[in-house]
């Protein structure tokens, strides 16, 4: 048993079944709570005039509830605003805490912080110790029968699945699944000084969330989940449209642990079970798998966050210069002259969402209508997506260039209108994001161009003049796109 020891909250910003605070408590007399706001973080969005962040103002919410719950058992937290590599290292030795306790971090940024602020600990005789926390299983938890990681899904799945079944009652007795409950009273829990740096402090100002829908803190997350329970049983059919409240919306919440995935998995697991998740709540599970996957994909394969994971797709030659980057810009703000594209970017960049069948039509066409590398694209999710992550993000970008594991075949190229007309039919979606088509017809309104001038008129619609004419013809972007991939072929 250790004296006193510190809780460093990262993406982990919640009170219960929480492994490194279940750890510390069950280890240390005394613990104090800690989370810092990481200038490393928060600098560059300042530099680039993200002062406006959801997600800063999403984590300052999630904090203050946070804090509460800790008050309420009598600890609380210490929130800082600084540099983490120092100012942990500090705090440590301020509180006399000779442990540090986290959750593990798989972003290479992170682990490699995580690496200094251990070494900085040990040269003061402290130590920094790490839990699974985040996913179900990580690392090399799950390998193949050569004892590799896995580097396709289906397989990778399959395990996941077996290793929850061995178990009789998963989700009463699987290691992986169960929650950390604090096996001790709360008097271990250090009480923290009052308050807190407020975004303006910190050089940020409050960004919509609640008008957007987004309830942060732990207890957003549950009533979203409870609210998505209600319609698992039709996640299978409802998650491909994007104007129905098909999907979950936890990404944010998972992203920033304001929710326990174990509890996620659980749930999915008892309405496969119990009968009350339809068709929907194992295909809803199979996307948590993909999450855990992606984490593991980038643990063994940190060069993905700067590379191809298949090194020959290095190779492709992007398009370049004024005209990518005007197309580029075009593809940002919504006016590539493709509606359902359009709509979706329109909807990332009011809201910070963007549903997944968007997410695959936006990257396709930027990679494989613009020819455009998938890395600008990655970058622009990643400063708009409200539950930017890194592992998930690159996952989904390089399958949409086909240079991941598992990615789409790169001769297999999404064609934006048809995907418009199967995933919004009658054209909700895009009216409701751009209210300037609003009068085109469900047969006009995924291809403007194509309409007949009288109809277009009819509904004020004028190409060019208040809305786009398409960036590029779908069919000759398809060509050069097979063009553009063959050295694939070649160097393969
Ligand atoms: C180009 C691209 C970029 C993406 N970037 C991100 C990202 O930065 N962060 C992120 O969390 N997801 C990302 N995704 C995956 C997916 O689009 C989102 O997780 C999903 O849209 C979030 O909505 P939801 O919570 O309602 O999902 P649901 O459909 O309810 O799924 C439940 C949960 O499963 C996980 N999940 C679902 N699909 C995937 C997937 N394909 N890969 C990994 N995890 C998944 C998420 O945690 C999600 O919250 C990306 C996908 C693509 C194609």
């Amino acid at each position: 048993m250790t004296d006193t020891t510190l809780v460093w909250f990262r993406r982990d910003l919640r009170s219960y079944d929480h492994a490194a605070l279940y750890e510390a408590l069950t280890r240390a007399r005394r613990v104090h709570c800690a989370f810092i706001f990481d200038r490393e973080i928060l600098d560059p969005l300042q530099e680039r005039g993200l002062v406006a962040d959801r997600r800063v103002h999403f984590i300052h919410r999630s904090l203050v509830e946070l804090d509460a719950e800790l008050r309420r058992r009598g600890g609380g937290l210490i929130v800082r605003y600084g540099y983490a590599r120092t100012e942990i290292p500090a705090l440590a030795a301020e509180l006399g805490a000779d442990t540090v306790f986290v959750n593990h971090d798989y972003e290479p940024a992170a682990t490699s912080r995580d690496a200094d602020v251990a070494a900085a600990l040990a040269a003061d005789g402290r130590q920094l110790l790490s839990f699974k926390d985040g996913v179900i299983f990580e690392k090399s938890e799950l390998l193949t029968g050569a004892g590799k990681p896995y580097s396709v899904f289906t397989p990778y799945k399959n395990a996941w699945m077996r290793a929850i079944l061995a178990v009789a009652d998963p989700v009463n007795a699987h290691p992986s699944l169960q929650a950390y409950l604090s096996p001790v009273d709360d008097a271990r829990l250090a009480p923290a000084p009052q308050g807190m740096p407020s975004l303006e402090d910190m050089g940020f100002v409050p960004a919509p969330l609640t008008e957007l829908g987004i309830e942060p803190g732990m207890s957003g997350a549950q009533a979203l989940l409870e609210g998505f329970l209600d319609r698992i049983a039709d996640y299978d059919v409802a998650r491909n449209f994007p104007s129905r409240p098909g999907t979950s919306h936890m990404s944010v919440h998972l992203r920033f642990g304001t929710v326990s995935v174990r509890a996620l998995v659980r749930r999915a697991l008892e309405a496969m079970h119990n009968g009350t998740g339809g068709s929907g709540a194992a295909v809803w599970l199979s996307e948590l798998i993909w999450r855990d996957f992606y984490f593991m994909i980038l643990h063994h394969h940190p060069h993905v966050a700067e590379r191809a994971f298949k090194p020959e797709y290095d190779r492709i030659a992007w398009e370049s210069g004024q005209q990518a980057e005007d197309r580029f810009d075009a593809w940002c703000r919504g006016a590539t002259g493709y509606p359902l594209v359009d709509a979706a970017m329109r909807q990332l960049n009011e809201t910070g969402f963007m549903h997944n069948r968007l997410r695959m039509v936006t990257a396709s066409f930027l990679i494989k209508d613009l020819g455009i590398d998938y890395r600008w694209g990655e970058r622009y999710f990643a400063e708009r997506l409200n539950d930017f992550d890194l592992a998930a993000n690159n996952g989904g970008w390089q399958w949409a260039a086909s240079s991941g594991c598992d990615a789409q075949p790169y001769f297999r190229i999404f064609n934006p209108v048809t995907q418009s007309e199967r995933f919004d039919p009658d054209g909700s979606f895009i009216r409701r994001w751009l209210p300037q088509l609003s009068r085109l017809s469900a047969r006009d309104i995924h291809a403007p161009w194509l309409a007949p001038q009288t109809r277009l008129r009819e509904a004020g619609i004028v190409l060019g003049a208040n809305y786009p004419e398409p960036v590029v013809m779908h069919d000759e972007a398809r060509e050069r796109t097979q063009q553009r991939y063959l050295v694939i072929r070649k160097t393969a």
